[in-house]
């Protein structure tokens, strides 16, 4: 049987295969494997694509996000505000540095993160808050900049699944995903809306001081070759992905826009099932649907997916725990029951396939066989 799967690389690497394998090459005969010219362009190009003054490239997302917070200044002790309902990485820095990660519940619509819980959180402790564009879909940065403007507080944005996506002011004014806050952090993961063919990542900002701050970070705390001003780490982006990431950044729009198409579609086909909840959209964000992202009901959650894997249709649960439940992080602040709405929708999400190559005909398939399931659970 023909397997869908979630993302199809290698039909998008198909499409570019002449330029990237160029791309690649050019970096072979230059040898300039790490640096060098490959990275400075891309990371020209992505700063004129996203409309912000420095863009940072870095190892992973998951350092940009810990690079971005060790370049606020912030100490031990101090609390920072992140979503449960998200991925890992998020709350996983902050504890790493010491920092105390206050989690908070998100919107039951957007997955985002709620900001009448961000203001319920804040503390004389609080320095930071880390919104999370969850699924390609900004959070409501409007309220949480202002929130933010009135405590004195950072904004790391984690645009890690919201590359491209942008945001609408009510002054009018459009920002993208990541450019927001003090620092935006993506992640540049082969499956992500603009990924390379490794890891990468990268820090938006722009802040000359926190961008000269976070580059030294980056680089082993070093500004003049050999002198260490501050404890940093070692995290680049290397010269391969960066020539591959410069050929991507001219398809991402046309890649948003691909899996926009695919997202109406199955609203479409799948308007009609009572039982299931579509992904719902915010009016001043335009949502790059990473991921496309439905709900279930939880007595029906685990036997569609086992249903649509019978036919060859691969679904994800993002996310199955909470950040406040898993194992790593318990903490007597927090007990089952506190964040009710993540609660709830790690037991109802499911993930199905979304990518920039997924064609009207499999969404078709896709949604005819999820029909088929709720007709045969109706009786
Ligand atoms: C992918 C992701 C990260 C981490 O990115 P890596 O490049 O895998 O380190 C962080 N936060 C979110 C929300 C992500 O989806």
């Amino acid at each position: 049987m023909e397997q869908i799967p979630m993302v199809d690389l290698k039909g998008q690497y198909l499409r570019i295969k002449d330029e990237i394998d160029s791309a690649i090459q050019d970096v072979l005969n230059s040898t300039e494997f790490v640096k060098g010219g490959a990275v400075t362009r891309f990371q020209h190009n992505f700063e004129t694509y996203l409309g912000v003054k420095h863009v940072i490239p870095v190892g992973n997302g998951t350092d940009a996000l810990q690079i971005a917070l060790m370049s606020l200044g912030l100490q031990p002790g101090d609390e920072v505000i992140t979503p449960t309902f998200t991925f890992i990485a998020t709350a996983e820095v902050v504890a790493l540095l010491g920092l105390t990660p206050v989690v908070v519940d998100v919107d039951p619509r957007t997955f985002c993160l709620s900001v009448e819980a961000v203001e319920r959180a804040i503390t004389p402790k609080t320095k930071a808050i880390v919104p999370v564009h969850l699924f390609g879909q900004n959070a409501n940065m409007e309220a949480i900049l202002a929130l933010a403007r009135n405590h004195h507080l950072f904004v790391v944005e984690d645009a890690c699944q919201s590359t491209g996506s942008e945001y609408r002011f009510a002054d009018g004014s459009v920002k993208k995903s990541g450019c927001m806050g003090h620092i935006g952090c993506t992640s540049f993961f082969p499956s992500k809306n603009l990924g390379c063919y490794g890891d990468g990542g990268a820090l938006f900002t722009d802040d000359d001081e926190i961008a000269q701050t976070a580059k030294c970070i980056a680089n082993h705390g070093m500004t003049v070759r050999y002198h260490h001003d501050r404890v940093g780490v070692n995290s680049r982006l290397d010269s391969m992905q960066a020539a591959i990431l410069d050929v991507k950044l001219r398809y991402l729009d046309e890649y948003i826009a691909n899996r926009q198409r695919a997202a109406a579609r199955y609203d479409l086909k799948l308007a009609d099932i009572p039982q299931i909840v579509l992904p719902a959209k915010n009016n001043q964000s335009t949502h790059s649907f990473h991921q496309y992202t439905i709900q279930v009901p939880t007595e029906n959650r685990d036997s569609l997916q086992h249903f649509l894997k019978g036919n060859g249709i691969n679904s994800m649960i993002y996310y199955p725990i909470p950040l406040h439940l898993q194992k790593a992080y318990q903490d007597s602040r927090y007990q089952s029951g506190d964040f009710p709405v993540a609660e709830h929708l790690s037991n109802v999400v499911l993930s199905l396939p979304m990518h920039s190559e997924l064609s009207d005909e499999t969404v078709d398939f896709i949604s005819q066989k999820i029909l088929d399931f709720f007709d045969g659970t109706q009786v």
